[in-house]
């Protein structure tokens, strides 16, 4: 019988490690062995990270988390997708969203060909009117539905959070469950000389902590994946240019929204992320264009509360570590490779890793085939990712500063262009299971930024006019209802909290 791996090792402790962590602890248990977490304090974490993608939901599902209690513990708001402003061209915006376009329509196609159909016959253009994630955002409202709420559509959600509440949130998440925290610095690492496996490693009051696997959550230096196996970086800087950003926290001006804004700045672009205490803001730009001290002089110019703190240069590469495993080593997070939040896709990077590995999970003698199989999944995502955040600068009007004149001239992928041919054609991004962002998604990005597509499927056709009227004033109809049922946002987190407002009112 093959041997079974009992101790594992994280090594970090930042939103990776603490993921991996808890749902490790709540997955394979610390019955039959031992998760030892080891984070430095001296060291710290990057601390940004505080918008999501819909699969969260799941990653709390299979951890049993209470969503309200998450919401309280978090700070979080809800968020239905990202408002994109000024991207297109100065002036102009379009909202991504998590939902559907639409409603399936019988008849063999998508609602995007007969949407565009519709759109020629004299539709109204904007195409936010027909998902209600962007209607309920529009009127800054907010509730969770059910599929058991008939025919109106569903409102598809993630959460904005606090990075450091959420670490610390699955801290304790973990700890209950028997994972071991250590903090420490480690300077350096045993393998063994036969199988290259690491055995241990060792930190600076010499101390020995050793595993049969190894989970490196250690941010940007790769401490593990690259220091003990070399596993080499692919750099896409030349896709995606920007290396920098400036982050600072600032008073909250307003309600928060159900939304991320995303602006399109001089030499790069600036988030806004509403939390319920505060407004998360950062300009990511490229240091080719705009200096750091320049960038985080305009971010505190464009901010609407006042700051919370100096500015926080953070510095990065985009693109992805070659390997992600080997041997007994498993990279998670930003080890693993970074690709710039513009879509909020480095927690849900961190989730699909962990993921992948509980599928994969192996024995003590590691198969290399499911090494290789991890590998080969995890490159396809991070590609797909690659491709949907390098179409959102290389589809722009903007010719107004260098920054935008690089992004417009510079050379895409194949996989891209492919793409971006066939939905030039007729509005289809062609769907592969496996892909993180569904046509709904390439639609609003690409067309809100101004592709528009020359045709449709024909098959749109064959519908008589007075039906396909009919059915899109239905659609529209359902979603208006659906947003008329639906709190405001500021009311739906209260409701969430209301048991801590309760607990402080008895307390005091
Ligand atoms: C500007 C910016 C904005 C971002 N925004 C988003 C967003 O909106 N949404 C999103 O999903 N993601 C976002 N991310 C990504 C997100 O922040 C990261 O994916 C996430 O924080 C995971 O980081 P990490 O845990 O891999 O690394 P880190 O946070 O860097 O943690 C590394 C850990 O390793 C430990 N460590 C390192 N070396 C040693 C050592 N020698 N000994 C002991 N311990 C060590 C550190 O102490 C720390 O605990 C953003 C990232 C950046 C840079």
């Amino acid at each position: 019988m093959a041997e079974a791996i009992r101790d594992i090792v994280i090594v970090g402790g930042g939103t990776a490690g603490w993921m991996a962590a808890a749902a490790l602890a709540k997955v394979i248990g610390t019955a039959k062995g031992s998760i030892t977490l080891i984070e430095s304090e001296e060291i710290g974490t990057v601390g940004v990270g505080e918008a999501t993608i819909p699969p969260i939901i799941q990653f709390n599902q299979i951890l049993g988390i209470d969503e309200d209690e998450f919401v309280r513990e978090t700070n979080a708001t809800f968020k239905l997708g990202i408002d994109f402003v000024d991207w297109r061209k100065p002036g102009s915006r379009y909202f991504h969203p998590f939902g559907l376009f639409g409603a399936a329509i019988k008849g063999g196609v998508t609602f995007m060909n007969y949407w565009l159909r519709w759109v020629q016959l004299g539709g109204d253009p904007d195409c936010s009117r027909f998902i209600a994630e962007a209607e309920a955002a529009n009127a800054r409202k907010f509730g969770r539905t059910s599929p058991k709420d008939g025919q109106l559509p569903r409102v598809n959600y993630a959460f904005q959070f606090d990075a450091a509440t959420y670490a610390a949130y699955l801290r304790r998440f973990s700890e209950r469950r028997g994972v071991v925290r250590r903090e420490g610095r480690i300077v350096g690492f045993e393998q063994n000389a036969e199988s290259g496996y690491i055995e241990a490693v060792t930190l600076s009051d010499g101390a020995r902590v050793a595993g049969d696997f190894f989970i490196d959550c250690s941010g940007f230096r790769g401490l593990l994946i690259e220091g003990a196996f070399a596993a080499g970086f692919d750099d896409w800087s030349h896709w995606l240019p920007n290396n920098r950003a400036a982050a600072v926290p600032c008073e909250r001006a307003e309600d928060p929204t159900p939304y991320t804004r995303s602006t399109a700045r001089e030499a790069g672009w600036q988030w806004r992320i509403p939390l319920q205490h505060r407004t998360g803001n950062g300009y990511v730009f490229c240091d080719s264009y705009i200096s750091e001290d320049e960038a985080a002089r305009r971010l505190l110019e464009r901010l609407d509360g006042q700051p919370l703190a100096d500015p926080k240069i953070l510095r990065f590469t985009a693109g992805k570590r070659r390997l992600g495993w080997v041997k007994n080593c498993l990279a998670v997070g930003l080890s693993s490779g970074f690709l710039e939040p513009l879509e909020s896709t480095s927690i849900h990077l961190i989730q699909t890793a962990i993921m992948k590995l509980l599928e994969l999970f192996p024995h003590r003698e590691i198969n290399p085939v499911l090494i290789d199989q991890y590998n080969r999944e995890m490159d396809k995502l991070y590609e797909h990712v690659r491709d949907f955040i390098i179409a959102h600068y290389k589809v722009t009007e903007r010719d107004d500063t260098p920054f935008w004149r690089y992004c417009r001239d510079m050379e895409i992928p194949d996989s891209l262009a492919a793409k971006l041919s066939l939905f030039e054609e007729r509005g289809e991004t062609h769907f592969v299971p496996g892909d993180l962002f569904s046509e709904t998604s390439w639609f609003a990005v690409l067309y809100g930024q101004g592709i528009n597509p020359m045709s449709y499927h024909p098959i749109a056709d064959a519908m008589p006019e007075d039906e396909l009227q009919l059915k899109m004033a239905k659609i529209r109809r359902a979603i208006k209802q659906r947003v008329e049922t639906l709190p405001s946002h500021a009311e739906f987190i209260e409701s969430c909290c209301a048991s801590r407002t309760a607990a402080l009112a008895a307390a005091n």
